[in-house]
């Protein structure tokens, strides 16, 4: 039986345990999350039928700074995958080392299926429940899967209303309230920053280099745009209506007019249709899933051609086919450090909005950027001492860093 989403982020756990030889009683505290909330969301539908909602936030370890993860709509969300993903946050938060813990939150709700007015009303009710457990200096929510600034926007006012103005308990907001400049594009450009270190240590450029991309949002959409830019080949990408393929790269500008246009990257002219499946097996020197979770298991792993996995989503590569990669020798980038783009700048966003000032667009790239290439440096660092995979080196690099947090505090 493949692992669930929290057995796979405990797995990964283990080794970095074991190579950390880490002591049974700090095993526990740092897989076991501090707490889980289920709240039930009932709201007015625009047709004046109720809907009946469930919500969850987790938060894993606050150790080495308030609680820090995002909220996804998704019919899919359930308790084990948040806690998975509130873990993974505190690996990543310590990775790229900025001083929070790790947290997820979501609703188990298409979102697609409700109206504007619905999704505010929901969004609304959350806050509510959620209240009593966040805060600027608590539990810090952002955008994930499903939500944007906007949504984000009612989270900072509804919070602001209960408790008074407090843009600083939500990031990822609108620019135009107290939103940080860059922190849309931030994950995306993470990524890129991420491969950008991994091609050269190999001695390779970004150039020339061809990437498949599953998952044209946020996180795909900014990613293609930017690869795009530095002379990249980006040869496919996918949506949940579908893909497109050009050998010679996609003209990803045009691509994302496209996109706008119609709601979907497929049946872009001059292109290659293709489904999602088939991009994941697309012949390339990197494959990015940045969709769902799982999407690479053991019934496709053989498959892969690409020298490269940049994990852009969050758990896209179940245990089963992690082994069968390393086994192949394609190299997986690992989430926790590949996609921290996004709570890297969520985190001078927090900042600005606690000091009350406002960062240029420059200084939060240049700053991005060095977060970014300072995990690489203290992973890379690992996978020389430990001789391990890239993913166990940032397993290795955060637990270290929570382990030291949570001794120092005192397990009491
Ligand atoms: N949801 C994003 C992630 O998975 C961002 C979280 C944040 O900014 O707090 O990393």
């Amino acid at each position: 039986m493949p692992l669930n989403a929290y057995q796979t982020t405990n797995h990964y756990l283990e080794r970095a345990f074991e190579l950390l030889a880490l002591p049974e009683r700090f095993r526990t505290a740092l897989i076991t999350p501090s707490r889980e909330i289920r709240v039930e969301l009932i709201i007015e539908l625009d047709d004046g039928s109720l809907g009946h909602y469930i919500g969850y936030r987790v938060q894993h370890d606050d150790s080495r700074g308030p609680f820090k993860g995002g909220l996804r709509y998704h019919p899919d969300v359930d308790l084990d995958e948040v806690r998975s993903l509130a873990s993974l946050m505190t690996w990543k938060t310590a990775v790229v080392d900025v001083p929070f813990g790790g947290a997820k939150g979501g609703i188990q709700v298409d979102p697609r299926q409700l109206t504007r007015r619905e999704l505010e009303r929901l969004t609304r009710r959350f806050v509510e429940q959620i209240s009593p457990v966040i805060g600027p200096d608590t539990d810090i929510p952002a955008p994930d899967m499903n939500t944007n600034a906007q949504v984000m926007g009612w989270f900072f006012d509804e919070y602001s209303r209960r408790r008074g103005f407090s843009p600083a308990v939500v990031t990822g907001k609108p620019l135009e309230l107290h939103g940080s400049l860059g922190r849309d594009a931030a994950t995306g450009r993470g990524c890129l920053f991420a491969a950008r270190e991994v091609l050269a240590a190999a001695g390779k450029k970004l150039e020339g280099t061809s990437f498949a991309i599953q998952g044209f949002g946020n996180v795909g959409s900014w990613l293609a745009r930017l690869l795009h830019e530095r002379g990249a080949r980006v040869v496919a990408v996918s949506d949940l209506k579908g893909g497109v393929f050009k050998g010679d790269g996609l003209d990803v500008p045009a691509l994302f007019q496209h996109a706008r246009a119609t709601g979907s990257v497929s049946e872009f002219p001059g292109a290659e249709a293709l489904s999602n499946q088939e991009l994941l097996k697309v012949e390339c020197d990197v494959l990015v899933p940045a969709a769902l979770g799982h999407v690479l298991h053991e019934g496709n792993a053989r498959e892969i051609r690409a020298r490269y996995v940049l994990e852009a989503a969050n758990g896209p590569t179940t245990a089963e086919a992690d082994q069968i990669f390393s086994e192949r020798g394609i190299m997986c980038i690992p989430d926790i450090w590949a996609n921290a783009g996004g709570v890297t700048v969520s985190y001078f966003e927090w900042t600005q909005n606690t000091q009350k000032l406002k960062w240029s667009e420059d200084l939060v790239n240049d700053s991005l950027e060095k977060h970014m290439v300072d995990a690489h440096r203290a992973i890379a660092a690992c996978m020389d001492e430990y001789k391990c995979s890239m993913r166990t080196a940032a397993f290795v690099v955060g637990v270290r860093r929570v382990k030291e947090a949570t001794e120092l505090r005192g397990i009491g």
